[in-house]
């Protein structure tokens, strides 16, 4: 007798959000391949228990404990488990129940709940940049260590994710992220110093959360992806270049020892990447609507201003000095881009916040797990304290 083939049990950490709720359409369409186990959500409980009631997961987890009641009460009539508060968060990842987990919290909050992840021996499909760019050294040696797979969702590493399959034996030579440039490209200084949120949350070829998108806007988005591929493919800084590509066609690339380079293309469209991740290493079928090169002839590419968008050399800096640099720039960065979404700050003050605080911390080459979580509160309250939040 045939074995009824398994399904895949997702736990979606971050299912509210932009790649949360794509990651739902995916696993919508595909009841056949996976079932969910576990949403959780920070304050949306609305979005939360209308997931649950369609999805019916085993657990849910609202991050904001004033939400648990009207939660609990809203799914009384099921059997679905209700938690709440962030260590919550981290025992739903110690479950046993699931086979996968999708990291799409935003921010710094992601990496204990994906640590906890990997440390329980858990499959990782990885939209949380952040993870790695706070302390990828310890989450890779873990990874290796319990034989976890991590498998990127940002589109540029699924791409690069994509052209090494076959590779395994091949070494990289450099890698080539591309950059759609954002919503201001070809701006310059004079310009971005009026910018205001509204116009800075309008990305040209993605749909994507608050927090990615201001990134996306500043180039700080890049920076952090750079220091995110130096971790998932283990390569030194100078292996990590960026191009601006505008038409957000090719999603990055591979140049192997041969001069060979490798190219992931297609419509931009978080579900692809997401799809991949979910299903690896199969490829699904599905309807999604497919690149024509007659209607999109014209691929170009083009250096990164990095004069222009400073924060991009500040990410190239933290990458460069390593230990505890990046973290701090990215706690910097996560209140500037806060800030500034308040319109308590200016565009190219996110950039100053940064440059303060990565030169206030002190330096840690090799940092433990505490010495990361003491960098990010102490780069925190040092770039709130700016600005008197
Ligand atoms: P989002 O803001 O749309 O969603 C964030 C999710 O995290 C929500 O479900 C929210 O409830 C939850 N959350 C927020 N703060 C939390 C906290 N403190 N504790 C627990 N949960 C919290 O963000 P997004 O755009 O979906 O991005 C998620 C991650 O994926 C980010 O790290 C981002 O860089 C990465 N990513 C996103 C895209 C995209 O297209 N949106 C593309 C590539 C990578
Ligand atoms: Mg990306």
């Amino acid at each position: 007798m045939q074995d009824l083939p398994t399904k895949k049990r997702i736990a979606i950490f971050g299912s509210t959000g932009s790649i949360g709720t794509q990651a739902l359409d995916v696993i919508r369409a595909n009841p056949g391949l996976f079932e969910v186990e576990i949403l959780t959500a920070q304050t949306n409980d609305e979005l939360l228990i209308t997931q649950a009631m369609e999805f019916r997961p085993n657990a849910v987890v609202i991050g904001d404990d004033s939400r648990y009641q009207k939660v609990k009460d809203a799914l009384s009539s099921t059997d679905i488990k209700v938690f709440a508060g962030e260590t919550a968060l981290e025992e739903a990842a110690d479950f046993d129940t699931y086979d996968m987990m999708l990291a799409a919290i935003v921010g710094f909050a992601g990496l204990k709940p994906t640590l906890k992840a990997v440390e329980k021996g858990k499959a990782i499909a990885l939209a949380n940049k952040e993870t790695l760019v706070v302390a990828g050294d310890i989450v890779m040696q873990k990874a290796v260590e319990k034989r976890v797979p991590i498998i990127p969702v940002d589109s540029e590493h699924s791409a690069i994710f994509q052209c090494l399959v076959g590779e395994v034996r091949n070494p990289i030579e450099k890698v080539i992220l591309t950059a759609s440039g954002g919503p201001f490209l070809g701006k310059k200084p004079n310009f971005l110093v009026n910018v205001k949120r509204d116009h800075a949350l309008q990305h040209p070829n993605w749909s994507m959360g608050a927090k990615i998108s201001i990134d996306s806007a500043t180039l700080m988005n890049k920076g952090l992806e750079m220091i995110e591929a130096r971790w998932l493919f283990n390569l030194q800084p100078n292996q990590v270049e960026v191009v601006i590509h505008p038409q957000s066609i090719i999603h990055s690339m591979v140049q192997f020892e041969d001069g060979s380079i490798k190219a992931q293309m297609g419509l931009p469209d978080m579900k692809l990447p997401i799809q991949y991740a979910l299903a690896f290493p199969g490829r699904v079928k599905n309807d999604f609507p497919r690149l024509n090169f007659r209607k999109n002839p014209n691929l170009t590419f083009e250096e990164p201003d990095v004069k222009t968008f400073r924060n991009l050399s500040l990410a190239i800096e933290a990458l460069n000095t390593g230990g505890n640099m990046p973290c701090v720039l990215n706690a910097a960065n996560e209140i500037a881009v806060w800030a500034f979404l308040r319109n308590r700050i200016g565009f190219l003050d996110m950039t100053a916040m940064v440059e303060k605080t990565m030169q206030h911390v002190a330096f840690i080459q090799k940092p433990t797990l505490q010495e990361y979580f003491d960098s990010d509160g102490e780069a925190r309250n040092f770039a709130a304290s700016l600005i008197n939040l």
